[in-house]
Parts: C-alpha cells; structure tokens; sequence
C-alpha cells in the first residue's frame, strides 16, 4: 500500500467524459490498496473563459474579485470528481483549498502556501476515502480565498504530497512528460527520462509550462520526488529530482521559449545614485517580477533601462512607474510586446563552455536577432521576435543535436 498524491491537469478532466475516465483511472489504483490524495484543475479554457468575463465587464478587475471569480473554476471539478467516483462505487470527498487546510499569504492572484493542515484529510485517508482537492486555491489569515498563479494546481500537489509524506507524487497532463522541447513547436523534441530540480525549474521559469514554476521550487525546498506523465496513456513518465553528478554529461538538456514577456525600456532617466533601486523598489512593491536588466549610460548624466516582465503585469508597469519617474525628474517608459524570451538550459553548463556562441550562431545562422541577453550557471536566454519565436525553438534545438538526447 502507498499513500499517493495525483494532480489531473485541465485537459485530463477537460469535459465529463474525461472526468469519468480518470475516475476509472484513480478506481483502478484505489482497489490495489492504495491511499490517494487527487488535486484537480478547472477544466481546460474555464479560469482563461473566466478571466475574459471578468474583463469584460471592468477593464482592470480587483484582484480580490478575481480570486473570487477563478476559484470556481476548480470547485466545478472537485465536485464533478468526487460524484464521478461515487458513480462508480468509491468512496470519496471533495474540498475546496479552504476546506483542505491550505493557508496562503495574503498576496491575492499569486498567493505562496504558507502552512497546510493536512490533519483532517489524513483522517479521511485513514477512513478508506479517497480526497479531492481543489488545485490552485487557498485562504489567507483573513479569510479570504486566494489563487496561487496560473499554472497553480500543480503546486497545490506538491505541496500536499510533502504535508502527507506522500510515497509517490504524479503529475497527469496532455504530454507524455518533460520533453527536450515544447513538442507542440518541436516535432523532433525527446522525452526525458529523468530531469534535475534545477533544470526542470530552469525550463518552468522560463516558459514551458508543463510545470508552474512555483511549484518546482516547492518541490526541491521539500524534495518531494515527482514524475510527469500522461493521463491519457500508461506510458511511464519523466522522474524529477536532485542532480546527480552524470546529469552534468548533457550540456543542454531543454529550449524554452516564453511568449507571454514584455520589453520595458525607460530613457532618459537622471543618472544618479538610487535612480535603479527608486524604480524596482517599486516595482517589488507591487509585486512584479522584473528579469534581463540592462543598463546603458546616456550623455549628459542621463540613463536608459531596458528589462522584461511578465506581460500580465504590462499596464501595472505604467501605473507603478509614472509617479516614480515623476519623483526622479524625468525619464519615459515604453513598452514592447512583440517580443519572446528563448532559454537553452543544462547542468552541464557548469561544466562545458561554448554554449552561448553556438546559440548566437543558430539564431544568426537563421537571421534572428537578439535584442537581450542574459546568463545563470545553468541558462542562458535571449529576447528575440515574438513572430520568430517558434523557428528559433527549432533552431537552438538542432543546434544542440537534443533529437540524439
Ligand atoms: P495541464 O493543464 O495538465 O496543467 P499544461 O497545458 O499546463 O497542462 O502543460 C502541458 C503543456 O505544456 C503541453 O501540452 C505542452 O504543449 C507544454 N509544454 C511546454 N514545454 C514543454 C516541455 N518541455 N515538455 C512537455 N510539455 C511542454
Ligand atoms: N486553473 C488554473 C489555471 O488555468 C490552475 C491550473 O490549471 O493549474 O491556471
Ligand atoms: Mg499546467
């Protein structure tokens, strides 16, 4: 017997047929003895159909409402879930974030998990239940609900396998696991047998999601060993966890790209000292993730910023800095959408030089040019055409040969 925590992403429970299959799925491992623990998502285009709702009818909707709005979307499925199983005689029960003990801070639409009292539902486990958990939702020290940012439910997982010293922790998707490539863009792209926490962090924050971010960083906090796998096949997955010394043999282990970054550029801002921390103080305190800075120094004591956020956060960038700017004494903020962000990432970096200049060469090779730069230990990413995104994809991919991996 293994207690086994298993998340069923927003196409594995997309409609209700696809419900009843996986209930059949979670029937089958509950009758070989198994304790189980499923988070579910909303199903597939409901939080994206909620979230166009939302901003249908106010133009910059109140984050609190929004968390209001989208923890709905995965309370449908817990519900549809459990009656699934009842329909086929097992016994289970559903829970809302709140109701499963998941507190968050109080950071409304990308709110972290600060505790998690797993106590009753360790008690429902204990009873023969299997419990339904909604993925992506939790409730602040005020009561109030909060989401955990889009991608969220796979958090939710990791998280509740570490809280109920889960044996096994599965993450069910539409892909067959971590592939060397998205392989939607990549049609050569390979899937990996096993990835380190770090790489698989590498890829996630750089825009592949087939794992939210977050929820990596979880996972190698707590090292709570995780596989990817599909629920539409039993094919066997890819296992996640910490670096071993013969992963360093493969320099490049993935390409990600992310298309959903904005280019901020502020010019002709007083070059004096505090200008920088001025602006990302205030750009931390309204919580925006701010990556790739880059700073070139103007004539005549004057400076120019260029750096990349996530374009949800576009319009809030404006408001924040306006005033900041303002305070400084000059400067304008411009902001460029059309643009990607391309990761190649491998632990063998550490260890293997060369791979910036094979990377250039790819992209220069295919006349794609790079607008930014920026390199880790185990990355390096570039800002490029949004529209040539996709063939950069391909290009850094063959150049590192990943269809061999
Ligand atoms: P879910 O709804 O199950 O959470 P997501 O849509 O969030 O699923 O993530 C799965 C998708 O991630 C896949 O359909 C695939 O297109 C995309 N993806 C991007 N990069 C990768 C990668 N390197 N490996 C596998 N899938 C990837
Ligand atoms: N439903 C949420 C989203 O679409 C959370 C998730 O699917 O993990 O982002
Ligand atoms: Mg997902």
């Amino acid at each position: 017997m293994a207690r086994i925590v298993q998340k069923y992403g927003g196409t594995s429970v997309g409609d209700v047929e696809r419900i009843r299959k996986v209930a059949e799925r979670i029937k089958a491992i509950r009758d070989e003895g198994n304790e189980l623990v499923i988070v579910v998502s909303a199903c597939a285009g409901v939080t994206n159909e909620l979230i166009a709702r939302a901003k249908a009818v106010c133009a910059n909707p109140s984050e609190r409402e929004m968390d209001q709005l989208l923890a709905i979307g995965e309370q449908e499925t817990i519900a549809l879930t459990a009656m699934a199983l009842h329909g086929v005689g097992v016994d289970a029960i559903s829970y809302t974030g709140a109701q499963a003990g998941i507190f968050t801070d109080k950071v409304h639409t990308k709110a972290k998990i600060k505790t998690i009292n797993a106590k009753p539902i360790e008690k429902d486990l204990v009873a023969g239940k299997v419990v339904i958990v909604a993925g992506f939702q939790g409730i602040n020290e005020e009561g109030q609900i909060t989401t955990l940012g889009r991608g969220g439910s796979d958090l939710t997982a990791i998280a509740l396998a570490a809280a109920v010293k889960a044996d096994k922790c599965e993450i069910y998707t539409d892909v067959d696991g971590v592939y060397t490539a998205d392989p939607r863009v990549v049609k050569d792209a390979r899937k990996l047998q096993e990835i380190s926490y770090d790489e698989m962090l590498e890829l996630a924050s750089s825009g592949s999601k087939v794992m939210q971010s977050r929820s990596v960083e979880f996972a190698a906090k707590y090292d709570v060993i995780f596989e990817v796998r599909s629920s539409f096949n039993y094919n066997p997955g890819t296992i996640v966890k910490k670096e071993i010394a013969y992963m360093e043999k493969v320099v490049v282990r993935g390409v990600a790209v992310d298309k959903d970054q904005a280019k901020v550029i502020i010019s002709n801002i007083p070059d004096k000292p505090g200008s920088a921390a001025k602006v990302f103080r205030a750009l931390a305190d309204a919580s925006i993730i701010v990556d790739m800075i880059v700073q070139n120094m103007g004539r005549g004591g004057i400076a120019n910023l260029t750096f990349t956020v996530p374009l949800t956060d576009a319009a809030k960038v404006q408001r924040t800095l306006l005033p900041v700017l303002e305070g400084l004494g000059g400067g304008e903020v411009a902001i460029h959408e059309n643009i990607a962000k391309l990761s190649v990432v491998g632990v063998g970096m550490k260890t293997h030089s060369g791979v910036a200049a094979t990377l250039f060469q790819a992209l220069a090779d295919a006349s794609i040019n790079i607008e930014l730069i920026s390199t880790s230990e185990i990355k390096i990413s570039v800002v490029i055409d949004k529209a040539k995104s996709d063939e950069a994809a391909r290009v850094a991919h063959a150049a590192f040969e990943l269809e061999k991996l």
